[in-house]
């Protein structure tokens, strides 16, 4: 039997990676994350796209750890705020704010405001060691809710209601989420061409080399 393919997952996340697995079911792949390693640098998020932080957060793990990474970055845009949080969505409201001080933050900036239109995009980039990645895409539009609502889910997804379910994402079971979040229709994409994706890593990685041992017979 061949090993399968490692793959780390480029996040801390624990929701994110959650859902990530979640959606890689089933796929002949070694999925492993960060915590699976020693600790490495933080990658410097300064990206103005999603696409770009994708590239980094992913280029840098295969670089640092030698093995195929896969990294998404996402956050939520927002129409009657010129697209913010949009790429800063993480560090909306300051780097030590946690998940429900970033929400409420967006929720005092949209009071009054009558278009609530937001979507959450997500960017998924897959890379080797050196050069370019595999790059899917994912959109999901919803409105701004006036008031939180729901346990699951992390992040913004309180405040994140989805109209065709007539929930926000936080009201949802982890089954749905995944049914229809910005993250599953970017895998949905890697998961429809999936031979490609793994042919593409077999031949982009770097061949490693092998070491003659003393004792090894020639
Ligand atoms: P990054 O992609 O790790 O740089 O950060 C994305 C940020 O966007 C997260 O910290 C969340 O605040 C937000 N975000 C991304 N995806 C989701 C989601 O599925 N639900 C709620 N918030 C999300």
């Amino acid at each position: 039997m061949t090993t399968p393919m490692p793959l780390v997952i480029a996040t801390r996340n624990k929701g994110k990676t959650a859902e990530i697995r979640a959606l890689l079911d089933g796929f002949p792949l070694d999925i492993r994350d960060l915590d699976d390693f020693g600790p490495i640098p933080p990658v410097v998020e300064d990206g103005e796209t999603f696409e770009e932080n994708a590239y980094k957060k992913a280029s840098f793990t295969a670089r640092v750890l030698g093995v195929p990474a896969l990294a998404d970055d996402s956050g939520l845009v927002v129409d009657a705020l010129g697209g913010a949080p949009g790429v800063h969505s993480a560090r909306y409201g300051g780097e030590d704010a946690n998940d429900k001080a970033k929400y409420l933050k967006l929720l005092a900036e949209m009071e009054g405001k009558t278009d609530r239109r937001a979507a959450f995009e997500c960017v998924v980039s897959i890379a080797v060691p050196y050069g370019a990645a595999l790059t899917y895409e994912g959109r999901c539009e919803g409105v701004i809710a006036e008031a939180p609502a729901g346990e699951g889910g992390f992040g913004y997804d309180p405040v994140f209601f989805y109209p065709p379910l007539e929930k926000t994402f936080a009201q949802l079971s982890a089954e749905e989420k995944n049914r229809v979040s910005h993250r599953s229709r970017a895998l949905i994409e890697l998961r429809s061409e999936f031979d490609k994706a793994l042919q593409w890593i077999e031949i982009h990685m770097p061949v490693q080399e092998k070491f003659q041992c003393a004792g090894d017979a020639l």
